[in-house]
């Protein structure tokens, strides 16, 4: 319950997007983009290009994301503080 964001980086001072997930307000930390290929969904460092297969979520969502059955996720961040 308690906020204590220990540091959300915000380099180029560009604006920051809110999670994508319907019902959450929370600013979003990383992207998730579907592979579809692969069947691999990979998290990594919020994007900041838009692109249709990716997803901006916050450390919440991003953390506890599930895969669709037989797919693998691939992590390039950590967010554990
Ligand atoms: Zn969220």
């Amino acid at each position: 319950m308690s906020g204590a964001h220990a540091g959300v980086r915000t380099s180029d001072g560009s604006s920051s997007r809110p999670c994508s997930k319907v019902a959450c307000t929370d600013e979003a930390v990383a992207t998730l983009t579907y592979v579809y290929a692969d069947s691999m969904v990979v998290v990594g460092p919020l994007s900041m290009v838009s692109d249709p297969h990716s997803y901006d979520l916050c450390a919440r969502h991003a953390e506890r994301l599930s895969a669709p059955q037989g797919w693998q996720v691939v992590r390039h961040v950590s967010l554990a503080g």
